[in-house]
């Protein structure tokens, strides 16, 4: 029998491994029988893409996968072997290192490997890596690479940016036209954003039970749970299953069933997820009573301007307006809004080594965060993928002085 407390299962878990694996097959199926295929970035213009008739693969959740496998640190140095610097993005170290040796979490679900791309299309709205990743593969495949360059560190949202990002958008549309082989059907794209539209409502009312104390549902829970809203949104899937486990969770709540057994504390995630440690985070915030009720990264999939009566604007107000493409303003007052609403007792910040695009805590913003909303930070130094640039104890030892100090304030 296991010893300690456990994270509780969903009874909806099966209809996750259901979607999950209705996805993988469905991109096992078009490599299979020649329907086109699109190589998209997470935050990506996924609903054009599919109402062209795309199947639609993200290699950031390769990425993701390659570290909760924890196979990343044995691909990376491939890819550093062909010139990719150990510190640039551990997803695209490990995914490239992941094609260059051809290991693979995928032939665990019946995959090859990844479903040769037709076509890349990016988004530097979160970073300049995603760019170079897909260059690299159009090179190898000999295939176009397109996409949408936005400004980063935005502070208000103006027009001349959303009219650019809107021209950019349109303007993929002809050369994914030829690559498709079809003309877009401006219907099946309303229908498409609709769809992505009510993934995430419903993506958001499940983070949102966090805010009940006790929480219902933990960060860690979330970056499974939220597979759905990433590779299947604009498909009737990711509705589907977030309809059962919304009523789920209501339950839990109406219940007072807490995800954490003793809920004393409740912590804000800010940063990317260290794939490799969920486990272990996890369980070590079961036994501190300590519940990770929020974070930015589950939240960066949630895009309530998508409108399918202004499809192409819409897309471009929604993909420009992520966290992650904003200024240090804007950022900290997000932060400051989450922080209120799921009444969190202090923030950790995850100071990922080779992703400074989702890291904050370089240039002083847990202390300005501090000095205003009066809440302790932490920040642990690790890595989303890449666990030699984590250390175990260190971390152990960091948390828990860091929940006796809420236990002290
Ligand atoms: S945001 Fe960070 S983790 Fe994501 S692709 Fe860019 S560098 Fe990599």
């Amino acid at each position: 029998m296991a010893e300690g407390p456990q994270r509780k299962e969903f009874t909806s878990v099966n209809q996750l491994k259901e979607a999950m694996g209705g996805h993988f097959a469905e991109l096992a199926r078009a490599a299979a029988e020649g329907t086109k295929i699109a190589w998209c970035t997470s935050v990506g213009p996924a609903e054009l893409l599919r109402a062209l008739g795309f199947s639609v693969y993200f290699p950031e959740n390769h990425g993701a996968m390659l570290g909760a496998t924890r196979m990343a640190a044995d691909l990376i140095p491939s890819a550093n072997a062909r010139g990719f610097s150990p510190d640039i993005c551990s997803y695209l170290t490990s995914d490239i290192g992941s094609y260059l040796k051809g290991a693979t979490p995928l032939q665990k679900l019946g995959m090859a490997g990844p479903p040769k791309p037709d076509v890349l299309v990016f988004n530097t709205n979160q970073c300049r890596d995603v760019k170079d990743w897909f260059q690299f593969y159009a090179r190898e495949f000999n295939v176009p690479c397109l996409g949408i360059h936005t400004p980063r560190a935005i502070g208000e949202l103006e027009q001349s940016i959303i009219d650019d990002v809107t021209c950019q958008i349109q303007a993929l549309v002809e050369p994914l036209e030829k690559v498709a082989g079809r003309k877009l059907d401006a219907d099946r794209l309303a229908e498409i954003i609709d769809l992505s539209r009510q993934c995430t409502l419903l993506w958001k009312a499940v983070l949102e039970t966090a805010a009940s104390v006790p929480s219902p549902l933990t960060f860690f829970d979330a970056t499974t749970l939220m597979g759905p809203a990433v590779v299947l949104r604009g498909c009737q899937a990711a509705i589907d299953y977030y309809r059962v486990l919304l009523p789920e969770l209501r339950e839990r709540v109406a219940d007072g069933v807490a995800a954490v057994e003793g809920e004393r504390f409740r912590i804000y995630w800010e940063g990317m997820p260290i794939w490799g440690r969920l486990k272990n985070l996890s369980l070590q915030m079961l036994e501190l009573k300590t519940c990770v009720v929020a974070s930015t990264y589950c939240n960066s999939w949630i895009f309530e301007d998508l409108d399918p009566r202004d499809p192409f604007r819409s897309m471009a107000r929604a993909y420009s307006s992520i966290f992650i493409c904003r200024s240090d303003d804007r950022k900290e007052q997000y932060i400051a809004e989450m922080a209120a609403k799921f009444k969190v007792d202090g923030i950790l910040y995850h100071d990922a080594k080779t992703c400074p695009n989702n890291s904050n805590s370089r240039y002083q913003m847990p202390q300005r965060l501090q000095a205003k909303l009066g809440r302790p930070f932490l920040i642990v130094n690790g890595d989303l993928n890449d666990l030699r640039l984590y250390s175990d104890e260190q971390t152990r030892t960091n948390i828990e002085a860091f929940v006796e100090q809420l236990a002290g304030t």
